[in-house]
């Protein structure tokens, strides 16, 4: 069971699970500092911007080269994008969220 150090506390109390989902732009809670964590919105928009470039990119090879292989290349690249998601963008503390109402 892979385990992902809190930013704040530096306690692994984050599991893949949880870094994935933060990798969607969910947030996860710290179990040990209650800290507020998301993955680095910057480096998070670069590879979503990724994950969109390289669908319209193999689609585009499938339909003008009429090969269906692309589509296997894009389920690899796919596939990288998310270790590169999950491995290497780091996490944020973020403010303690006000709820109102
Ligand atoms: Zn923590």
């Amino acid at each position: 069971m892979a385990n992902f150090k809190c930013p704040h506390c530096h306690e692994e109390t984050l599991s893949l699970k949880d870094k994935y989902r933060m990798g969607m732009w969910f947030t996860a809670y710290c179990a040990n500092c209650n800290s507020r964590l998301a993955a680095f919105p910057w480096i998070l928009m670069l590879i979503h911007f990724l994950y969109v470039w390289n669908v319209i990119w193999f689609v585009a090879l499938v339909y003008f080269n009429d090969g269906y292989i692309y589509l296997l290349y894009m389920v690899i690249v796919w596939g990288v994008l998310d270790l590169l998601n999950v491995y290497y963008v780091p996490l944020v503390k973020l403010k303690a969220k006000k709820e109102s109402g």
